[in-house]
């Protein structure tokens, strides 16, 4: 998948101001910085299961990127450098239980980090992609087009994701961030299929299935 293995991923969110807005949060703000764990990955062909009575699950494209090296207080100027590798990346993420963390105040952990979570297709080398910010996504659904954007349109853009995560994170050469998704999040059903694409990095198709419940539910 990967030239480097993948340590940490971060994840940048509020990044496209038409998809703050279609989620009722102010594209003013600062994007926020959230993390899943390395259990969140699939790889093309795969398949997301959704946790089982979790309700809805939303697609997000992104662009992921993977750092080549370590990186800390990173100029935007310097962050070409440090970059190793680009992929087509899913944030796929449960709506309804986000929406009541927000409501609490509590992290998206539950919501956000769980496995199968982030399918990511294989990293194409950094040096192949002239102009990171100027990338189209495409996010088919059952063959019909739900997300389109281009890269241009992040509020920070991929150099800028690099330098901004760096000034809270000491991030290290294998570290991976995803950068963000445009508008046309939606919702997944099992039996779903996902085609990813993003140009110059090809295409990432998953399924979708249900997690099967549980002989007897053990949660408070
Ligand atoms: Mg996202």
């Amino acid at each position: 998948m990967s030239t480097l293995p993948i340590r940490n991923i971060y994840c940048i969110g509020r990044n496209y101001a038409a998809h703050a807005r279609e989620l009722g949060n102010d594209p003013s703000a600062k994007p926020l910085i959230f993390m899943k764990p390395l259990s969140a990955v699939i790889s093309d062909g795969g398949t997301i299961v959704i946790p089982h009575d979790s309700g809805s699950c939303h697609h997000e494209i992104e662009l992921a990127l993977q750092l080549g090296e370590d990186a800390r207080f990173v100029h935007v100027d310097d962050a070409p450098a440090c970059i190793s590798a680009y992929a087509v990346a899913l944030d796929m993420t449960l709506r309804d239980l986000q929406n009541d963390l927000k409501k609490k105040g509590w992290p998206w952990d539950i919501a956000k980090a769980f496995e199968s979570s982030l399918p990511l297709g294989s990293f194409v080398p950094a040096s192949e992609i002239s102009k990171p910010s100027e990338l189209d996504l495409n996010l088919k659904l059952n063959g019909r087009v739900v997300q389109e954007g281009c890269t241009n349109q992040m509020i920070l853009s991929p150099y800028h994701c690099v330098s901004y995560v760096s000034q809270y994170f000491q991030l290290r050469a294998g570290d991976v961030i995803i950068t963000g998704t445009p508008a046309g999040v939606g919702p997944v059903h099992p039996g779903d299929k996902l085609e990813a694409s993003i140009s110059g990095l090809g295409t990432l198709t998953v399924g979708v299935a249900a997690e099967a419940a549980p002989a007897l539910d053990s949660r408070p």
